[in-house]
């Protein structure tokens, strides 16, 4: 199966097809300042038209939902920090079992604010995040203390292209959140470029879906274990982009999803 028999479900019936997308690297092209990052051109337009028109349109990310919110409307649902926060119908949510490992990512932070430099730091509210894109002489010794700070607190360390990621140890992944955003739809796309996409993938895959598309969107440093995972394959954030748009087209009848065409 793959992003054809998708687009054949959404030329029949639009509300049975659900698109899901990661943002960085997805939507956006990566950028060494983590703040900096934006969606590329039309990516916001082509989420606002297919949630015209599927069932189901939702943002899955690492990020925190304030950062997501800063660039996703409320009308496209939002999943942040791999389903620790939510924006779900415009209302914002927040898992209560992650209030207890606030104060242990608050000290943390403090103990990496002390022992590296800021561009390192992203500090996600409920997980912190350790970057070396800029700094990629300190890798080891991020990657170290990471580690070490995972051992002693229970925190999981979970890699990430250029950068590792210590998050609460709490059993969500984003094919969780792809579950808990399907509402009977039974033909699902999931967009996405690293580790933290996979489980998503997975999902689908092991779903009991009427059609679904397994999209990896390919960089220089796309995993290689990945590619392994996708039903279809597109080369940067604005061929992605072209994807949405092409559903989009295709589920408001402005063109054909018959191969032939
Ligand atoms: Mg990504």
């Amino acid at each position: 199966m793959a992003i054809a028999d998708v687009l054949e479900v959404a030329r029949r019936d639009p509300s049975a097809v659900a698109v899901f997308t990661d943002f960085d690297g997805t939507l956006s092209h990566i950028h060494a300042d983590p703040d900096a990052v934006v969606p590329v051109d039309g990516a916001v337009v082509a989420l606002e038209a297919l949630r015209q028109v599927l069932g189901a349109v939702a943002v899955i990310s690492g990020r925190p939902i304030d950062f997501l919110a800063r660039h996703i409307p409320e009308a496209v649902d939002l999943s942040g920090l791999y389903g620790i926060e939510r924006r779900v119908g415009g209302v914002p949510g927040v898992i209560p079992e992650a209030d207890a490992w606030r104060p242990v990512i608050r000290e943390q932070l403090d103990d990496a604010q002390r022992r590296f430099p800021p561009e390192v730091i992203e500090d996600k509210g409920y997980s912190l995040t350790l970057h070396f894109r800029r700094t990629a002489e300190l890798e080891d010794e991020v990657a170290l203390w990471a580690h070490e700070v995972a051992a002693q607190t229970g925190l999981q360390a979970r890699p990430a292209k250029m950068s590792i990621e210590l998050h609460p140890p709490l059993p969500l992944t984003k094919g969780d959140a792809v579950r808990s955003l399907t509402s009977g739809q039974t033909a699902i796309v999931y967009l996405g470029d690293d580790h933290g996409d996979a489980p998503a993938w997975q999902e689908l895959r092991a779903g009991a879906y009427e059609a679904i598309a397994c999209v990896v969107v390919t960089s220089d440093d796309t995993p290689e274990e990945l590619r392994g995972l996708a039903t279809d394959i597109v080369s940067s954030p604005e061929s992605a982009v072209a994807l949405l748009n092409e559903i989009a087209s295709v589920a408001t009848g402005q063109v054909s999803s018959s191969p032939s065409n």
